[in-house]
């Protein structure tokens, strides 16, 4: 239970031994949401035990190789762990998706129990908020690829702050529906007075955001989408001396990772989606060198496989 984030594998183009390719599964309160699945997913899930049972779902950024092969493996074994899934499994991604899976599920004769629930993003056309229940939602900003690309932002809703049983006897609020209206934020009328929920309620706690941007150019544009985030995972494919391949296959550098979330004022960011050229320890903390160059005061981090960051108040803890 909580709000955490498992970072499932962090290498871009294709799996490492020690480096899977680029998924991060966020956890809220039992509710579980891959982002991406590339070919090997299933391996560090069940490294990290954890289940694809309990996926709620899969959101995709777009159909490249590396982000989606993994797929029908978990669609497969979904139907093959023991008890049946109650809940239908959603998947968003790109047009395409939808396709891509069906046709794989048909030829390969994927035996599967349980419903999809297919969630095909038009850019422009679909509602931002691809995902939204009383406690959070997720919404999807274009990126800037070499084809139709989404990056994803999971945001925790605002918290009511506590319900002041006291204050509320002492106003005559009777007990029942009535302090459910103003628990959710709405003025009551009591004996010709009306009491706003600012009365009763303490201070509410701000939700925490966090962002999924992978894989992407340059572009102004996204600072805004991103501004005052919490936690920011971003792409960092190349170091800055490989700027002119990064702008031409629509990647970034980590300097110009470290700039957008810079602008963006985020107060901390893991660097993802690392090119499969870097294999050393030391070729990635030089990626991280570069980015914490740009932006000194922010808190960057280099994402590994396997870690965990546990919600806080105001950030994330590593474990
Ligand atoms: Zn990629
Ligand atoms: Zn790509």
């Amino acid at each position: 239970m909580g709000f955490n984030i498992n970072i499932i594998g962090t290498g871009g183009t294709r799996p490492l031994h020690n480096r899977y390719l680029s998924s991060v599964l966020i956890e809220y309160n039992g509710d579980n949401f891959l982002f991406d699945c590339g070919e090997g997913t299933q391996m560090s899930l069940r490294k990290q035990k954890i289940s694809w049972q309990k996926i709620k779902m899969i959101c995709i950024t777009h159909l490249h190789a590396d982000h989606i092969t993994g797929l029908l493996g978990i669609i497969m074994l979904m139907s093959q762990s023991g008890e049946t899934r109650k809940d239908p499994l959603i998947i968003a991604g790109p047009v395409g998706i939808k396709n891509y899976a069906k046709t794989n599920i048909d030829m390969l004769k994927i035996y599967k129990n349980y419903e999809i629930i297919y969630k095909e993003i038009i850019i422009d056309k679909t509602e931002k908020i691809i995902y939204e229940d009383k406690t959070k939602k997720i919404e999807y900003t274009r990126l800037k690829h070499s084809i139709e690309c989404v990056g994803y932002l999971f945001i925790e809703k605002d918290k009511p702050g506590k319900f002041n049983t006291e204050k509320a006897e002492e106003l005559n609020i009777p007990k029942g529906p009535i302090r459910k209206t103003l628990q959710d934020g709405k003025e009551i009328l009591i004996n010709g007075k009306i009491i706003k929920p600012s009365e009763i309620l303490g201070k509410s706690k701000k939700g925490l955001k966090v962002a999924y941007i992978t894989d992407t150019g340059y572009f102004k544009e996204l600072i805004q989408q991103i501004k005052n985030f919490n936690l920011v995972i971003i792409e960092s494919t190349f170091k800055n001396e490989l700027k002119k391949e990064a702008d031409k296959k629509l990647h970034l550098t980590a300097g110009g990772a470290a700039n957008i979330v810079k602008q963006a004022k985020v107060l901390q960011t893991g660097l993802i989606h690392f090119s499969e050229r870097y294999t050393l320890r030391k070729d990635l903390e030089n990626l991280l060198k570069e980015a914490k160059l740009e932006y000194p005061d922010g808190e960057i981090f280099l994402t590994k496989d396997g870690m965990r960051l546990e919600a806080s108040k105001n950030n994330f803890i590593i474990k």
